[in-house]
């Protein structure tokens, strides 16, 4: 039985979902992301700056008792966290402190993933989602501006779906003259596979990406394309919140999933918090100032405290980014990145 009270923000929306960033770093740089220019010589997160799997782990259980029932790590690439395994182990044994359901997902860009998925899948993870924007070699090189191959993230969406970390989600990040020409092959590969193959519209975070509006693909021209090839017909949402708008490809071969950040904002169902690497806590993904639990956390404050420091952030929360960009743009000061804050 579901015990623990529903904390609502400031626009009455339940808090359920966690994001955890595990760690500020990545093996690609993907130019929409983390594009070279500014991260080759980007001053990363100190050890002694990151969050370790104690406080995590301490975080995480507070989050639980506060309604959370979804925690899924990201960061930067999750897996380059040494032994982060043993940190889903250690998440995964807070199903059972009030009884609730918890479920744990990480998202990766599935590089290192063949070699840990089966270690993942024992230590109590449900599902990985994949990020992958390109089935050609040429196509994933400009994409993630990298020398690895797009036969390795297969291999590891293969290991992972074989070891139960399914149902497997891969994301796509569409953009305009970039990686178009991937929708339709990406499609043909995942038909008859079991993956939900999602498109993603291509947004303004953080600030060096050098975002255009004209660059993004929008999720109605996306499901314009697919269905002159495949008809599609529409699926009823999963669960409250979910970002993904279903359809379904009418032969039954695939369900697919578009994610209309920029086109059609769905911040009114937003219920995610994300905690950073280095435990500061932001309540939206275009957000430009976070809290820090680092700090109090570190001087011993006790659970009850966090708890209320963090519930107090949520109920003032009166994020909508997505849904105001057009003045929010506008707004000053720098917006955090999505490599710090994690999908
Ligand atoms: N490194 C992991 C990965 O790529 O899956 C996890 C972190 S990454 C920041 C999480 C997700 O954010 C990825 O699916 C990535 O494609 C997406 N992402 C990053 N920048 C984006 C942007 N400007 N617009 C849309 N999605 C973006
Ligand atoms: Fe790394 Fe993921 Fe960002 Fe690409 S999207 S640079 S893989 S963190
Ligand atoms: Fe949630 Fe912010 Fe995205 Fe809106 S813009 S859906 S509030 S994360």
């Amino acid at each position: 039985m579901d015990k623990a009270p529903t904390l609502r923000d400031a626009l009455h929306r339940p808090l359920r979902d966690l994001r955890i960033s595990v760690t500020d770093r990545c093996n690609l740089r993907c130019p929409y992301c983390m594009p070279r220019e500014t991260f080759d010589d980007h001053q990363f997160l100190a050890r002694a700056e990151i969050l370790s799997f104690e406080e995590i782990v301490r975080l995480a259980g507070i989050f639980v008792n506060l309604g959370v029932r979804k925690i899924r790590l990201s960061g930067g690439e999750p897996l380059l966290r040494r032994n982060i395994e043993r940190l889903v182990e250690r998440l995964a044994r807070l199903r059972c402190l009030d009884g609730s359901d918890l479920e744990l997902a990480l998202t990766t860009n599935g590089v290192l993933l063949a070699d840990k998925a089966r270690a993942l899948r024992e230590a109590g993870l449900d599902r990985v989602t994949v990020s992958l924007d390109a089935l050609s070699e040429q196509g994933f090189r400009r994409m993630s501006d990298s020398r690895f191959s797009p036969a390795r993230v297969l291999e590891g969406i293969a290991r992972a779906q074989a070891v139960g970390l399914g149902p497997m989600k891969v994301n796509c990040v569409v953009r305009r003259q970039v990686n178009e020409d991937e929708i339709l092959p990406l499609l043909r590969h995942f038909r008859h596979s079991g993956v939900v193959l999602r498109f993603i519209e291509y947004m303004d975070v953080g600030g060096c990406n050098e975002w255009r509006p004209q660059d993004v693909i929008s999720a109605r021209e996306i499901l314009d394309r697919i269905g002159a090839e495949y008809p599609l017909r529409p699926l009823e949402a999963a669960y409250p919140g979910e970002v993904s708008q279903r359809w379904a490809l009418v032969d039954g071969s695939a369900e697919i999933g578009v994610v209309a950040s920029v086109s059609q904002p769905f911040c009114g169902d937003c219920n995610r918090l994300r905690l950073a690497t280095d435990g500061k806590l932001y309540t939206c993904l275009f957000a430009r100032q976070g809290l820090d639990l680092r700090a109090p956390l570190r001087a011993g404050e006790v659970d009850a405290a966090l708890a209320a420091r963090i519930a107090s952030c949520w109920q003032l929360r009166d994020d909508q980014y997505s849904e105001l960009r057009h003045i929010q743009r506008r707004q000053p000061g720098r917006k955090i990145e999505m490599s710090y804050i994690g999908g």
